[in-house]
């Protein structure tokens, strides 16, 4: 007999070696040579295939995935109307440059995002790469829609690493340190995070205003740009009439909302982007991460009289809306649609909420539970106060990692760990990952 390579993947974690695996650890030895110290190490179990919510790493470890590699694989991996529209597109053709050649993937994907996206109201977009690059868009955008410069942006927030959204990004340590100089006429206030600041959102809201109109001025204000959740800033859920009290400072002072929903968008909260959970309608909504199934696409859509303001030429990029992302998205999108993903994002956020608020009444090191539908974070503090733990949480992801659970760590203070299933996890896999989670914070504990 010849013996066949196994492609098989499992429906659960199994850990057959220590954890990182030899092949793993072999692995790693050779990165260190070519790949750059500068990118995050993590915990290194370098994957060979996956299926669902299952990682195969390359040495037959099964892993179960509750990161999405950052919500993007929310649709899970491996799912075969995605890999069917891929490929067909792949031997179609891979690329012409929209701005060179269009093709009708690109206008279908527009189309969605007009439907999807809050408000009835006219809508265009681009697409473009990654987050990074639809925020840059955003913002060029609204300073040539407005004549404004100035861009308001909000403590803990996260926008990206090139220049400008490095600027907007608010931690110093790893995004931005000696990486200067930054980009002028952004200006970060204050965001409102109950857990810390204990303020109503009217009040959060209040504060964040007064400080915009004393210090920079409604009337330069292009933008205001907000993560309506927060990513890699901890999770930060702002208190309810936060956001919507912004919304209408925006509106009536002439400025741009600018709803960053690259990480929270898409399903992940229980509705297809967090704003609509208090009906806030932004004027540009950015886009990427679960968008396309792990297929690097992004959008900004917005205002038909914001987009079309840009002059022909002033948006684009030779890969922007690239076709095999392009019918990714679509079968992203009606994978969402098809298997209520919506509905079942709901579902995860129940089970997570029930089962981490009583662990939380166990343990002395869990400061707050927070989130929305399947975007929820554990902040851990030093017992009795509010002082951030970050040691527990380094703990507790490595416990995770060693026992084949990909849980992923954020927050300012690093002292937060997030959980941000593919939303197709089973009952099963979910209570699995939750018992080993469970031990992991008990342990550190
Ligand atoms: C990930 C992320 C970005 C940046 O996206 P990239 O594709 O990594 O450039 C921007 N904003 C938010 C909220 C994100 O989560």
């Amino acid at each position: 007999m010849v013996s066949s390579v196994d492609t098989s993947v499992g429906t659960e974690r199994k850990v057959i070696t220590e954890l990182p695996g030899p092949r793993s650890r072999a692995l790693h030895e050779r990165r260190h040579a070519v790949v750059s110290a500068g990118l995050t190490q993590g915990f290194p179990i370098y994957i060979d295939r996956a299926e669902g919510a299952i990682l195969v790493d390359v040495d037959g470890n099964q892993i179960l995935d509750l990161g999405s590699g950052i919500a993007v694989t929310s649709i899970g991996h491996a799912v075969p109307e995605l890999v069917d529209a891929v490929s067909a597109q792949v031997a179609a053709f891979t690329h012409t440059c929209f701005m060179v050649n269009p093709y009708e993937s690109y206008v279908e994907v527009c189309e969605e995002l007009a439907a999807l996206t809050p408000g009835s109201h006219a809508k265009t977009s681009a697409l473009f790469n990654s987050g990074a690059e639809a925020i840059e868009n955003a913002v060029k955008i609204a300073r040539l829609a407005t004549g404004r410069q100035a861009i308001i942006v909000f403590d803990h927030a996260y926008h990206g690493r090139t220049n400008l959204t490095m600027a907007l990004t608010a931690k110093n340590m790893p995004y931005k340190d000696r990486f200067g100089p930054f980009a002028p006429e952004i200006y970060r206030v204050p965001m409102s995070y109950p857990f810390r600041d204990g303020l109503s959102g009217a009040d959060a809201a209040a504060r964040a205003i007064r400080m915009i109109e004393t210090e920079v001025g409604a009337k330069n204000v292009a933008a205001l740009l907000i993560e309506p959740i927060q990513g890699e800033g901890g999770f930060v859920v702002p208190a309810d009439g936060f956001l919507p009290a912004l919304s209408e400072w925006t509106t009536t002072n002439g400025v741009v909302f600018i709803a960053d929903e690259i990480q929270s968008g898409f399903c992940r909260t229980g509705d297809w982007f967090a704003v609509n959970h208090e009906g806030v309608i932004p004027d540009i909504v950015a886009t990427a991460k679960g968008l396309a199934g792990g297929m690097p696409l992004a959008g900004v859509t917005g205002r038909v009289e914001l987009m079309n303001a840009v002059h022909e030429g002033g948006l684009g990029g030779t890969y922007g809306g690239n076709p095999v992302a392009c019918v990714a998205a679509l079968a992203t999108i009606k994978t969402l649609r098809d298997r209520n993903l919506v509905e079942r994002a709901r579902e995860i956020g129940d089970i997570l909420f029930a089962n981490l608020r009583s662990l939380a009444q166990d343990v002395a090191i869990i400061g707050d539970v927070r989130g929305r539908g399947a975007m929820v974070a554990m902040e851990f503090v030093q017992p009795g106060t509010k002082d951030p733990n970050p040691a527990a949480v380094k703990a507790i992801v490595n416990y995770c990692n060693q026992n084949g659970v990909i849980a992923i760590s954020c927050g300012t203070y690093g002292n937060v760990v997030r959980l941000l299933p593919p939303l197709v996890i089973t009952d099963a896999q979910l209570a699995d990952g939750l018992d080993v989670l469970r031990a992991a914070v008990r342990s550190a504990s």
